[in-house]
């Protein structure tokens, strides 16, 4: 195990510009480096006080000497350095009680969503017995022991992973690591979410191995799946599973083999049967549409295509592809689960992006529902980067 210099308890004050002032007025919790004017000194993950260019202190926050957000606020108040593990303990217990009001029917949850509950750079998932952490940040690297510790005691898993993602952590320049069992010994279980089973392995798979944020859109694409329906960007089968109770035949589209074996291991599991295919999914929608081949029911679920703002065009172009020929190979009366995860596609950009594909289609389309992400990934208003979700459920008629 990593060992850590020793976490400073000295007191430090970091000033920030009037432009880093009123971002954290505005409800927000991120400094970026461009907007702190003085620091001595301040090793990586310290807590800090934040001052205005007078001295007036705003609150504390933890430092990165790496990462371009510099702070990160954990307290409108001046907190003493000692007692920062309480506060820790205090919003992790909240954010576990918060977890138990919200989630049904499911033994699979985000536990702990960075800057959402207060926790900034920890995300904690819960999959049936096993959980996983990643610590983002200097600080919250630098404070892993203690948070695993109250998550053994307070959920008393059969084993904790740590999952890495290098690339973060070089960023941040924490030593490298690997994603591994920390506590316990074994990473594989079966969790149930909406009546449906999945296979779950925390040492493989994407994001933290599942995708817990679809969650509730699973059960609400359900609810008006019919007929011959198609998932695309299948991934393990979330929403190809969920359509199965209730469709006449569903098939699964991804380009990722391991994942549709994963996803036709889980379809046994549920004693399933769906068609798994391998292809790129423009390639595949392309011909699909020009052969005029058609579903009742489709979803559409990408990955993010806008990684950055700069992106924005390419990726609403990318979407407007995919969602027309979607709405072109609807039969009248199908439906379309349609989702963005990119943070920098808002919602009124999805919107408009699926307003021109459907005039293009020449369908008339009715919006069933908007939702977002699951329950157990809170949105604060004030930090627009904790909604990031989009799924539009949509009927052509
Ligand atoms: N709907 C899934 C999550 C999808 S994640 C769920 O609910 O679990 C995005 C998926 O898109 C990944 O599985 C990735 O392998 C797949 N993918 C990425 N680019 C693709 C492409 N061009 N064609 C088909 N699949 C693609």
């Amino acid at each position: 195990m990593t060992k850590h210099a020793p976490i400073s308890t000295e007191s430090h004050t970091i000033k920030i510009t009037a432009k880093g002032v009123a971002r954290l007025r505005a409800g927000h919790v991120w400094v970026y480096r461009s907007d702190v004017t003085a620091t001595d000194a301040i090793p990586p993950g310290t807590l800090v006080s934040v001052a205005d260019a007078r001295g007036k202190v705003l609150g504390s926050a933890l430092y990165s000497s790496a990462s371009q957000i510099a702070l990160r606020m954990v307290s409108p108040k001046p907190l003493p350095p000692a007692e920062l593990p309480l506060l820790l303990r205090d919003r992790l217990r909240t954010a576990l009680e918060y977890r138990k009001q919200v989630v049904h029917d499911s033994d699979a949850c985000r536990l702990v969503f960075s800057e959402a509950d207060g926790l900034p750079g920890l995300i904690v998932d819960r999959c049936n017995d096993i959980v996983s952490f990643q610590a983002l940040t200097q600080a919250m690297d630098q404070r892993k022991e203690e948070l695993m510790a109250q998550l053994a005691d307070e959920l008393q898993p059969a084993a904790i992973v740590e999952r890495v993602e290098p690339r973060i952590r070089e960023l941040e320049q924490l030593p490298a690591a690997e994603t591994r069992i920390l506590r316990g010994d074994r990473s594989r279980t079966v969790v149930t979410m909406n009546g449906v089973r999945f296979h779950f392995d925390a040492l493989a798979g994407q994001k933290t191995g599942s995708f817990l944020d679809q969650r509730e859109n699973y059960a609400a694409a359900a609810r008006y799946a019919h007929g011959e329906a198609l998932d695309v960007f299948c991934y393990q089968g979330g929403f190809a599973l969920h359509l199965a109770s209730r469709c006449d035949s569903v098939t699964g589209v991804d380009s990722s083999r391991p994942a549709l074996e994963q996803a036709e291991q889980n379809a046994a599991l549920n004693g399933r049967e769906i068609e798994w295919m391998e292809a790129n999914a423009f390639d595949l929608l392309r011909d699909y549409s020009d052969a005029g081949t058609q579903y009742d029911t489709i979803v559409l679920d990408p990955p993010a295509f806008a990684k950055s703002k700069r992106a924005l065009d390419t990726a609403l172009r990318g979407y407007k592809e995919l969602n027309l020929r979607a709405f072109k190979m609807l039969r009248p009366g199908g439906t379309l689960v349609t989702c963005s995860c990119s943070y920098h596609v808002s919602e009124a950009d999805f919107l408009a992006m699926l307003t021109e594909a459907a005039l293009d289609a020449r369908r008339t389309v009715r919006i069933l529902e908007k939702r977002g992400q699951a329950q157990d990934h809170p949105v604060v208003l004030g930090i627009p980067e904790t909604s990031y979700l989009k799924c539009v459920i949509l009927s052509a008629q």
